[in-house]
């Protein structure tokens, strides 16, 4: 045994509840949990045979928090165009002058890949010190080929040079590029015969997404992208059903997708779909807030057809400029009106659950990463209750220890 924490009280997030043990203590071996519970079950001599001992003092244990959907790689900033509107320039004009996501895949052009790495490293070490071990970043601000891969160099050396798993996903079908203005068919043959080949050469994405809407692309090549992307041995995923229903989300259950993301208007058949399928619905009222939406996304529709729910900052610099996750636990609740056991689930089991991340991560199991963070709180309740409050003492990633304030 390398590491006993003791006197800990623990939401596991195990057995469809929290997980509770009032108090526990969990034993780490070879970066994962060798052992966890109550500690009056632990022998006399598991202290001893422990390299490490850590007194929690009654600190609250939970799994490291996933968050599953985020594009935190990106060129430039658009804080000059939040100040625009908001002294009543319209988004026709903004867009006109090249705003919008136009001037990110702009900067996200232009700029180095040291660039964009350490304007993204700064985000990924913001995100750990509020309690996240796993993350996916998505590409797709470059829009072409050289761009995407340098993006997804960038997510690669995130992961390498952090503790935080990090998980990269394709994403060149988000947006047409302006080079392909009026041929948005041409653009999708090129993701789906140039792109994709290189992504699955490069080898660091693992799943590839996309944005089937009336602003993004349609249903017809959503699929051509799936198909292409299925052939070469990617998993899928997609924004779906955000601001209209494209029937988005029927199309990637019938591909298996490990998640579909947003769903503010997703139909009972593809709620269906979804659940016959086992795909997993993202929620991310970060973009529904700042965008003032008022269509919220079907939770009772996913309590009915039991659809696990995740819930993720989708931190881009657009529609969720939201760094704090303790935010999005808030607003999952008072927005979406999940309960706090929902939102801390959508933001451990079911966010592993939407990264195929299930057997390693999400809960206090033995035999998973030892991937865990110990806070100063009343309640599991209060990460969601106590917005943008994230009394973080302690993280551990694969049984070590990165953020300590004990
Ligand atoms: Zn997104």
């Amino acid at each position: 045994m390398d590491h006993l924490f003791m006197n800990c009280r623990m939401a596991a997030m195990t057995g469809n509840g929290y997980g509770l043990i009032d108090h526990a203590a969990l034993a780490v071996s070879n970066g994962r949990i060798q052992w966890l519970g109550p500690m009056d079950q632990l022998a006399d001599n598991d202290q001893s045979r422990a390299e490490q001992v850590t007194d929690c003092n009654g600190l609250w244990m939970l799994p490291g928090f996933v968050d599953c959907h985020t594009h935190l790689v990106w060129g430039g900033s658009r804080s000059d165009e939040f100040e625009m509107r908001l002294n009543g320039v319209s988004y026709e004009q903004i867009a006109k002058q090249g705003g919008g996501i136009a001037s990110t895949v702009k900067a996200t052009r232009g700029a180095s890949e040291d660039e964009l790495y350490n304007e993204a490293l700064k985000r990924v070490n913001w995100l750990m010190a509020q309690g996240i071990t796993t993350l996916e970043i998505k590409s797709g601000y470059g829009l072409d080929t050289a761009t995407e891969l340098k993006m997804l160099r960038v997510i690669d050396r995130l992961d390498k040079n952090t503790p935080v798993s990090i998980h990269a996903t394709f994403l060149g079908a988000h947006a047409l590029p302006p080079e392909f203005k009026g041929n948005s068919g041409g653009y999708i043959d090129q993701v789906c015969q140039e792109m994709l080949p290189a992504v699955r050469d490069q080898g660091i994405a693992t799943a590839v997404d996309g944005f089937c809407e009336t602003i993004g692309f349609t249903h017809d090549q959503t699929r051509q992208v799936f198909e292409a992307a299925s052939d070469l041995g990617f998993d899928v995923k997609l924004h779906a059903e955000q601001l209209s229903d494209s029937n988005g989300a029927s199309l990637a259950a019938s591909f298996n997708a490990l998640s579909c993301d947003h769903l503010e208007y997703l139909s009972r058949s593809g709620a269906e779909a979804m659940a016959e399928h086992d795909v997993t619905a993202v929620l991310l009222p970060g973009a529904f807030y700042c965008l003032k939406e008022t269509q919220k996304p079907p939770v009772s529709l996913f309590r009915e057809f039991k659809i696990p729910m995740a819930l993720s900052t989708d931190l881009n610099p657009g529609s969720s400029p939201i760094h704090s996750l303790s935010l999005i636990l808030n607003m999952g609740c008072t927005l979406f009106d999940m309960t706090p056991l929902e939102a801390i689930a959508g933001t451990t089991l079911n966010g592993a659950r939407a990264l195929g991340l299930a057997k390693t991560k999400g809960t206090l199991d033995v035999g998973k990463d030892a991937d865990f963070a110990l806070w100063d709180i009343q309640s599991p309740a209060d990460l969601c209750y106590l917005a943008g409050y994230a009394p973080l003492k302690l993280l551990c990633i694969g049984g070590k220890a990165h953020v300590n304030r004990l």
